[in-house]
C-alpha cells in the first residue's frame, strides 16, 4: 500500500498501483482465481479463516483473491477505504439499501433515478415498511424539507437521467453528517475520474461497473465504495443476497480499470466536442451536458466535476419517425444500451418504450418523441462529428 506520508498518487498511477501488495504469485498480470473454494492447511488455519469477515481466500460468496485487487484500485480511486463488489450496478444498490434501512425507517430519494433504483425505492422498500420521500435532486432546500427525526438515508445519482440533471453532493452531505443520515451516491455516469463523491463528504459511493469501470461492454457489475466500518455493515447482506461476482468478471473489470483514467481523458473531450458542436446545428433542439454553459446547473458541475462523462442527451428538430431514421443512420453510434465503453452507443428513448408505454403515457412520463441519448466512446472527434453531419443531412 502507498505510505500515508508521500502525497496522494494521481488516478493514472492509482489504477496501476492500487492493488500492489495484494498479488498471491510472481505474475506481472493479475492470476484469475477460478475458485469456489480455498483450502487450510491446517485445523487452525481453518478456524481463522472460518471466523474472518471478508476473508479474501475462504470461499468465494465470502470474498475472492481477484475480487479484493479490483476493489482495492475502485476503492483507492474513489478514496474509500475499501470496497466490495458485486455480480451488476444493481446488486450493489440493492445491497446497500437493504443492508442499512429497517421497518419504521424514512428514506430519501431522488425524482430522477435509474429505472431499476427507482424501483427499489417506489415499489419494493415500501413493501417492507420502509418510508420513502422522493425529491426534486436538483433543489437543496426541498431534500433539507424532506428530512424527518427517522429519515436513516439518502440516494443520490449524479448526473441522472434523461436530462443529466445534477446533485450537489458537498450540499446534501452537508445537511446529512451533523443527523447522522447515511448518504449513498451513484457516480455511474461521471466515473470516479471526473467526480469523487466521498471527497465532497458522501458516506457510500455505488456503480454499475458495467459502465465505464469495465469500459468495453463485456462484463456485468457493481461496486460499493466505504468505509470499513460501513463494509461490516453491509457485507452481511451481500453474502445473504449473493450477488456475487464471478473471478473471470473481477479480472476483467480489473483490466478495464488499468486504461480508466486515459479513456475518460479521450472520451470526456470527445464529448464536450461533439455536444458543443450538437448545439450549433440547427436541425437540434436542445442539449443537455454538464460542461456545456446552457446546463442549468453548469455552475455546480463545474465545482463537483473534472469532466463531464461520456452521457449527452438532445432533441432532435422533428418527430419520433425523424429521430427514428436519424438515429438508425448513424455509421459510428451502435443503437444499444449502457455507456462508458469504448464504443459510441445511442438511444432513441422513445423507441425504448414504445413496446410498454402509448404515445401519450410517453407524453405524461416526460419522454418526448424526438429525445435521444449518446454515450459517446473512444472513435476519433473527426469521424464521429462527420458521421452526425451526415446524419443530419448536412454534407
Ligand atoms: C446501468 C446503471 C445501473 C445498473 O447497473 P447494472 O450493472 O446494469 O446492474 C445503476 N445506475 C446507473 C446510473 C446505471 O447507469
Amino acid at each position: 500500500m502507498h505510505s500515508d506520508s508521500l502525497p496522494p498518487w494521481h488516478d493514472a498511477t492509482r489504477v496501476l498501483h492500487g492493488d500492489a501488495g495484494l498479488s498471491q504469485d510472481a505474475d506481472v498480470s493479475p492470476a484469475i482465481h477460478y475458485s469456489a473454494t480455498f483450502k487450510a492447511r491446517d485445523a487452525a488455519e481453518f478456524a481463522e479463516m472460518a471466523g474472518t469477515p471478508r476473508h479474501p481466500a475462504y470461499y468465494t460468496r465470502y470474498g475472492n483473491p481477484t475480487h479484493a485487487r479490483a476493489a482495492a484500485v475502485v476503492a483507492a480511486l474513489e478514496g474509500t477505504q475499501t470496497a466490495l463488489l458485486t455480480a451488476s450496478g444493481m446488486g450493489a444498490i440493492s445491497t446497500t439499501v437493504l443492508a442499512l434501512v429497517q421497518a419504521g425507517d424514512h428514506v430519501v430519494a431522488q425524482t430522477r433515478h435509474y429505472m431499476s433504483t427507482a424501483k427499489l425505492f417506489d415499489e419494493v422498500l415500501p413493501r417492507f415498511g420502509v418510508q420513502v420521500s422522493i425529491v426534486e435532486q436538483a433543489e437543496l432546500p426541498a431534500i433539507e424539507a424532506a428530512l424527518r427525526p427517522n429519515t436513516r438515508l439518502i440516494m443520490l445519482e449524479t448526473p441522472a437521467n434523461p436530462t443529466l440533471v445534477l446533485t450537489d453532493l458537498a450540499g446534501v452531505a452537508a445537511l446529512a453528517r451533523p443527523r447522522g443520515i447515511i448518504t449513498i451516491a451513484d457516480n455511474t455516469f461521471a466515473s470516479p475520474i471526473n467526480c469523487k463523491p466521498h471527497g465532497l463528504g458522501i458516506d457510500i459511493v455505488v456503480h454499475s461497473a458495467t459502465k465505464s469501470l469495465g469500459g468495453h461492454h463485456d462484463l456485468t457489475a457493481g461496486v460499493i465504495c466505504c468505509s470499513e466500518a460501513l463494509a461490516t455493515r453491509i457485507w452481511p447482506m451481500h453474502t445473504t443476497l449473493g450477488a456475487v461476482l464471478s473471478p473471470m468478471d473481477a479480472w476483467l473489470l480489473l483490466r478495464g480499470l488499468r486504461t480508466l483514467p486515459v479513456r475518460m481523458e479521450r472520451i470526456n473531450a470527445n464529448a464536450l466536442a461533439l455536444a458543443g458542436w450538437l448545439e450549433q446545428q440547427p436541425q437540434i433542439e436542445q442539449v443537455h451536458y454538464p460542461l456545456l454553459a446552457s446546463h442549468p446547473q453548469h455552475a455546480l458541475a463545474r465545482r463537483q466535476m473534472a469532466g463531464g462523462g461520456p452521457v449527452i442527451a438532445f432533441a432532435l428538430n422533428g418527430g419520433y419517425e425523424a429521430t427514428s431514421r436519424f438515429v438508425a443512420s448513424l455509421e459510428l453510434a451502435t443503437q444499444a444500451v449502457s455507456l462508458g465503453g469504448v464504443e459510441t452507443l445511442i438511444v432513441h428513448t422513445a423507441a425504448m418504450w414504445s413496446g410498454t408505454m402509448s404515445e401519450a403515457q410517453m407524453a405524461a412520463a416526460g419522454i418526448p418523441p424526438n429525445f435521444v441519448r449518446l454515450a459517446v466512446g473512444m472513435e476519433h472527434i473527426d469521424d464521429l462529428r462527420r458521421d452526425f453531419a451526415r446524419a443530419l443531412g448536412l454534407m
